[in-house]
């Protein structure tokens, strides 16, 4: 079939990935009134990827991909375009990354290899999620969680530094999702404003893992220089090896230093002065910043990774002690698989994975279909529905609200977050930790 490869041999269908039906035979009440078979929304979708001439020809035009409906353009970086899209079975809006392989050298490869085995380890709610990959003989498509929010470093062009409150919030979800990558032994390297993005309803989530490595420990040591400059730690402008987290940790607090004051520590005309500034850690913290930030900042852009510090002294530092996130973010297992969804059985089901298993049903995905899957494989757009679904019933749990600061004066507008609805359930930070 031209622009895919979902392919149906005939009317009758038989199992594949793909497959339009399981093995059991329709009844009375599974047909039409014309006598015809009734088919599940996932029969009906494949059905008119393959004989339905308008959506053929939207599949090679690009304006679908796989099971998801192109849309408009939500914006450009040096080697994709982004675009939203709509699932054609869940209606869920999600980014889609484009990636013209033929443009793509061998150092782009390696990178984009690296971004998406790093992103199908990660499951947390302030990390971007990876939904699926769908690849075409010229082009690659990362399926991404949508974060229609805007990203941090527009937030502060366009409206100025963050609030003392709303700097907390979003620092915090920050850290928590740091805190996460680095207890995996992923290190993000490109931590910058531009990467942190925003749900519709404020909350954070961390995207761009074009330059993160997952390493097997934590401490080993690395050498290629990665992210942006004016967020490179000291030790990168040295020629050495380095050790990742330290890395994440300085440029966490150039961030910190951008939100609160919305201008950047470390500033030069050329490159080499900008080294100078730093390597001798040349930056003056304006004296309004209130001083548990200011003793927050100063405890992070320390020159000495080993003076540095680390992601626990952070969560535990005076400033973010009202910070209280919803109790749903607390990720003790930062994943439940689809595996587990064919192993277990309904009375076994965590209640999420229940809603899942039961919302895959109603699109006319069976057990059967997901056995066909390759488990976990993101090339895979039951995979794609699944981690979808997923995502939707855990959203549904509170799991992408913004945490909040103990008494403060609920004012979304001021405080350019939207989502204070539905908190109930409140843990401290350092639950997290
Ligand atoms: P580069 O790849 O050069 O670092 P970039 O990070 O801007 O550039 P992309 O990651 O391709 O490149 O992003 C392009 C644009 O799409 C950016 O404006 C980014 O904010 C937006 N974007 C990326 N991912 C998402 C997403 N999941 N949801 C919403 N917008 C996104």
């Amino acid at each position: 079939m031209p622009g895919s490869h979902y392919q149906v041999p005939s009317s009758k269908f038989h199992h594949s990935t793909y497959s339009l039906t399981d093995s059991s035979e329709n009844g009375p009440e599974d047909e039409e009134a014309d006598g015809s078979p009734r088919l599940t929304p996932l029969q009906k979708l494949t059905t008119s990827m393959c004989k339905d001439e308008n959506t053929i020809k939207e599949l090679i035009i690009g304006r679908r991909v796989g099971f998801y409906k192109v849309r408009g353009e939500i914006g450009c970086g040096t080697f994709s375009r982004v675009k939203l899209a709509f699932h054609a079975l869940t209606k869920d809006k999600v980014a889609l990354k484009i990636l013209d392989k033929t443009r793509l050298d061998s150092q782009a490869q390696r990178l984009l290899s690296r971004e998406i085995s790093s992103m199908e380890v990660l499951r947390h709610p302030n990390v971007v999620c990876l939904y699926e990959v769908v690849e075409m003989p010229s082009r690659l498509y990362l399926v991404l969680e949508y974060a229609g929010g805007g990203d941090l470093h527009n937030r502060i062009c366009n409206e100025g530094k963050l609030s003392d409150n709303a700097s907390k919030i979003t620092f915090a979800q920050i850290l928590s999702a740091i805190k996460y990558m680095h207890s995996i032994n992923v290190i993000h390297r490109d931590l910058k404003a531009e990467n942190v993005l925003f749900t519709s309803c404020g909350c954070v989530k961390v995207a761009d893992f074009g330059f993160s490595t997952q390493i097997p420990n934590r401490n080993d040591a690395l050498d290629t220089f990665c992210g942006s400059p004016p967020y490179a730690a000291p030790e990168l402008f040295k020629d050495e090896c380095y050790q990742g987290p330290p890395v994440d940790v300085w440029a966490m607090g150039v961030l910190l230093f951008f939100m609160v004051t919305g201008t950047m520590p470390f500033r030069a005309e050329t490159m080499g002065k900008l080294r100078r500034c730093i390597i001798d850690a040349a930056y003056t913290v304006p004296p309004w910043v209130p001083g548990p930030c200011q003793r927050l900042i100063k405890g992070i852009l320390k020159t000495s990774p080993a003076d540095r510090y680390a992601v626990d002294q952070m969560l535990g530092c005076d400033w973010l002690l009202p910070v209280e996130f919803p109790w749903s973010l607390v990720p003790s297992e930062p994943t439940s698989s689809l595996q587990s969804l064919i192993d277990s059985e309904p009375w076994g089901l965590e209640e999420e994975e229940e809603e899942v298993r039961s919302s895959l049903e109603e699109l006319g995905i069976t057990e059967e279909h997901l056995r066909n899957n390759q488990l976990k494989d993101s090339r895979s757009p039951i995979t794609g529905v699944y981690r979808i679904l997923l995502h939707q019933a855990q959203k549904r749990r509170g799991c992408d609200s913004p945490p909040v600061v103990r008494g403060m004066v609920r004012d979304p507008k001021r405080e350019g977050l939207r989502a204070y609805r539905g908190l109930r359930h409140t843990s401290k930070l350092c639950v997290l930790s």
